[in-house]
């Protein structure tokens, strides 16, 4: 059986060093206080280790130079004396005067353990006032660790080393806070990184702060610290909470792209791609609003019905098609707004600077669907044209009314032999809102 944790600490923060063998003499588990007398074993002593070997490395770093070819001799004795002791001795090692005791454990091993005689240098500064408090550390139910003024833990209970998958055997009294709470990465690339991320979280006194753990675990971690610098760390799990949040930003997420999924199909013409005709009717209304200078265009299809009847839907429906890339492929001023008003009609919306440009932009749409070679859709189809009506004003002012005026530019442009631009004749009254406030 490992002796627990709790009781490893305990010792620890007594200035005693402990470390448990088993039936087979194997090394189990230790506390810091052992490597703080054993420096040696540092880095060294892992579980399973035979004590012999440990004792190797006693002796190599205790013996005097002369003394060195006695060293199997004295591990032999030193394997004896840890079978039999019934007594604590003395002894000196690294500059202390140690006393070492030695108890059967309830596994069938021992433990053994060492106290220094200068004892109040030992005990890693805390008050005997102090136990109680770590004593109490135990019925919390969230992990606790109490850190000293160089964020090192003090103390920490066994719900902490829950919450972090620490193993049994890790010594982790005198280690800094972070990187323990790093280690639960395992990878130390990994290990670097998360660190810094902690130490910058855990700097902020009473601000709490997340953990993320490997396999989307979440820990959040809340200290308070003393002017000595003592600090009280409680750690809870905020998994299911954390979980829940996320999937609701995701929930959220989906839904904000699905809505722009949608409103951009409800401003879509679905055979030619281009801007729909409510899209196009909401911009006009939007744009006639401000004083500024509106030009717009209503292109339409010469007959139109004629290529139909003629060559059939699917022909022309490949024309609006071609039609539409024509006139995406223009280059149109910058704020232009192209659309489908419906049928064999489209609409081009010029707000601005760009209005002035308006009236050659219309010669270029003629002059397009002139150069088109329009029996590549098929065969018998030589030639389409367009009739343009064109009406530029000032705002504020009703965009239906400007919408009327160049349709009615474009009844002249049909009545008046087709494949040509019209400009609406009449000026357009500004909008009554205009009337009523200029
Ligand atoms: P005009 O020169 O006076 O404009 O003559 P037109 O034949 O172009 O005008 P009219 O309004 O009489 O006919 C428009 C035709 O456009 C009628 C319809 O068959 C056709 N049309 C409308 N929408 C579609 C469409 O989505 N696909 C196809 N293939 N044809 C369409
Ligand atoms: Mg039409
Ligand atoms: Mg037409």
């Amino acid at each position: 059986m490992i002796l627990s944790r709790y009781l490893h600490d305990s010792l620890d923060m007594l200035g005693i060093g402990a470390c448990e063998y088993d039936a087979e003499l194997r090394a189990v588990s230790w506390n810091s206080a052992f490597l703080r007398f054993f420096p040696e074993h540092e880095g060294h002593i892992r579980v399973g280790e035979a004590y012999a070997d440990n004792l190797r490395r006693f002796y190599a770093a205790g013996l005097e130079p002369g003394e060195l070819p006695d060293i199997e001799r004295c591990i032999a004795e030193g394997v004896a004396r840890h079978l039999n002791q019934t007594q604590p001795f003395e002894f000196l090692h690294g500059g202390r005067r140690l006393r070492a005791s030695s108890l059967p454990s309830p596994s069938g091993g021992r433990v053994r353990l060492w106290q220094s005689l200068d004892r109040r240098a030992e005990v890693v500064a805390l008050t005997d006032a102090m136990l109680p408090v770590f004593e109490a550390l135990r019925f919390i139910p969230d992990g606790a660790t109490i850190v000293d003024g160089d964020d090192r833990i003090v103390v920490a209970n066994d719900a902490f080393r829950q919450l972090y998958d620490l193993a049994e055997n890790r010594v982790i009294v005198g280690e800094k806070l972070d990187q323990v709470l790093a280690e639960a990465w395992g990878d130390e690339a990994v290990i670097a990184d998360r660190r810094a991320t902690i130490r910058a979280g855990l700097r902020y006194d009473g601000a709490p702060f997340e953990v993320e753990l490997p396999g989307g675990r979440w820990r959040r971690v809340l200290s308070r610290h003393s002017v000595e610098g003592i600090g009280c760390f409680i750690h809870a799990d905020i998994t299911s909470g954390k979980r829940q949040h996320i999937e609701l930003l995701q929930a959220q997420e989906a839904l904000h792209r699905a809505n722009a999924d949608l409103r951009l199909l409800s401003q879509t013409d679905a055979l030619t791609g281009l801007a729909n005709r409510r899209h196009f009717m909401n911009v006009l209304a939007g744009e006639a609003a401000r004083a500024q200078k509106l030009a717009l265009l209503i292109v339409d299809v010469d007959h139109f019905k004629g290529v139909n009847d003629q060559f059939g839907h699917v022909v022309g429906d490949a024309c609006l098609k071609k039609v539409a890339s024509l006139i995406g492929a223009l280059p149109v001023p910058q704020g232009c707004t192209i659309a489908r008003l419906g049928g064999e009609e489209f609409g081009l919306l010029l707000p601005g600077p760009a209005s002035e440009t308006a009236l050659l932009l219309a010669e270029a749409v003629r002059g397009a669907f002139a150069q088109e070679p329009w029996h590549r859709l098929s065969p018998r189809l030589h030639g389409l044209t367009v009739s343009i009506g064109h009406c530029c004003a000032g705002g504020p002012l009703d965009g239906d009314a400007l919408y009327a005026s160049a349709d009615d530019a474009l009844y002249v442009a049909k009545r008046r032999g087709r494949d040509r631009v019209e400009t609406a004749a009449v000026p357009l009254a500004p909008a009554p809102a205009q009337l009523r406030t200029g």
